[in-house]
């Protein structure tokens, strides 16, 4: 779980550029409409500045308006492809291809962290458009808030906790492993982050998932071992340490696998009989 690299374009001349392609009637709606667009953006990146994104209204558009605007956004055109391109481009070498929600799937879609059809201002304002995979985009819909307390973490800019939050524990039976995902964030200072983190996690059920998918990356591993291992426990341990060292790396300390390999190079028990 790691932060998304925020694009640095204009965003206004990205809006003007964009309204250009339009017939005239909606380019002139969108034309009236420019400046109030520029205010939001900057508000909405006062908001993120100060940690407040919570705090932001809505504006009052008229149907037309929003229509025009919500526009933009669903009629496909080769300015925003490249926009949507160029954010993928820009991460590092997992999030290019892989959803931040959930750290399992591909992006396949852009979810709008503020829900676009009531916020069309930001439709096609970079900084609330996140790649993710399609579950992820399902299931958080327009729920990116209650209570005033947002319900997912906004990875352009969130403090994602330095500490471990996300935990699992490896149970033997006679048969098969049985592996439990929890999340804990008594380590974590800040108390918002601490909820952000929880409602991502429960919101998502991020838990259930990791917990579907673990049994196929403990198989792989264990075939891998047993195929092309030949060396001591000892040796094993000290392979997949430095694996884990990667893995957190690339995904982040709080990824799902980085998670899971930390717990399994503790289980003696398990990879002795793997060897
Ligand atoms: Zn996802």
């Amino acid at each position: 779980m790691k932060n998304l690299k925020k694009l640095t374009i204009d965003e206004n001349y990205f809006y003007l550029n964009i309204i250009k392609s339009k017939h005239r009637k909606r380019k002139h709606s969108l034309s009236i409409l420019s400046q109030i667009v520029k205010n939001r953006y900057e508000e909405f990146e006062q908001l993120v500045k100060n940690s407040d994104l919570s705090r932001i209204k809505k504006e009052n558009f008229t149907l037309l308006e929003k229509e025009a605007l919500l526009h933009l956004y669903n009629q496909p055109t080769i300015q925003l492809n490249n926009l949507k391109k160029e954010i993928k481009r820009s991460q590092c070498e997992f999030y290019s291809t892989h959803c931040p929600y959930c750290g399992l799937y591909h992006s396949d879609t852009f979810d709008h962290y503020l829900y676009k059809e009531e916020f069309p201002e930001f439709a096609i304002y970079s900084q609330n458009l996140i790649p993710s995979c399609s579950r992820c985009n399902r299931k958080k819909n327009t729920k990116w808030i209650k209570d005033s307390i947002r319900q997912y973490i906004y990875f352009y800019a969130d403090k994602i906790p330095t500490v471990q939050f996300l935990f699992c524990s490896i149970a033997v039976t006679s048969d098969f492993l049985i592996t439990r995902f929890y999340v804990d964030t008594k380590n974590c200072s800040n108390t918002i982050e601490k909820i952000i983190v929880e409602n991502h996690f429960a919101n998502l059920d991020l838990i259930e998932m990791y917990e579907e998918n673990c049994n196929s990356f403990l198989s792989e591993r264990k075939n891998t071992i047993k195929k092309y291992f030949s060396g001591t426990l000892a040796e094993l341990k000290e392979i997949m340490k430095s694996d884990l060292e990667e893995y957190i790396l690339k995904f982040g300390l709080n990824n799902w696998q980085s998670v899971l390999l930390d717990e399994l190079i503790k289980q003696d028990d398990i990879l002795s009989t793997w060897i």
